[in-house]
């Protein structure tokens, strides 16, 4: 069974150059309306017949991640989001530490998906939409 609950947020970010790859306008500083669905899948609760309550996911996703990095700039908040966790994957480490700061949607959705499932302590998907046409599913 799963759940899915609506989330939405404002941020500027920009893909710095580097030789692997041209990002294109990405690469100058712009701005994204984000919209992302958080899903959570387990088993109807026999005791509250919900998997989760909409409030606690609502409260957790706004908590953790929507009230840290709405109306930022997502190369400074996301670096911090990932350096405050303790999440340690290589990709974010290569994406979120160094000089230059990669928040592409692969990249924020997959840090997000992370944090979320371990504040809940059960499976999480989460699909963020960049614009109103492209997202990443993870
Ligand atoms: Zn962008």
């Amino acid at each position: 069974m799963k759940i899915t609950k609506e989330f939405r947020f404002e941020a500027s970010h920009k893909l710095d150059t580097n030789d692997k790859c041209d990002y294109g306008p990405c690469s100058n500083l712009h701005g994204h309306s984000y919209k992302m669905y958080v899903t959570v899948e387990g088993e109807i609760n026999p005791n509250t017949f919900m998997l989760i309550n909409f409030k606690d996911l609502k409260e957790v996703v706004n908590s953790e991640i929507v009230d840290r990095i709405d109306h930022t700039h997502l190369n400074d908040s996301f670096s911090k989001l990932y350096k405050e966790s303790n999440i340690r994957l290589k990709i974010l480490d290569k994406a979120l530490l160094g000089n230059k700061v990669y928040t592409t949607c692969e990249v924020m959705s997959t840090l997000i998906k992370h944090i979320i499932q371990k504040k809940l302590g059960c499976k999480v998907s989460i699909k963020l939409y960049e614009t109103a046409t492209s997202y990443c599913e993870v």
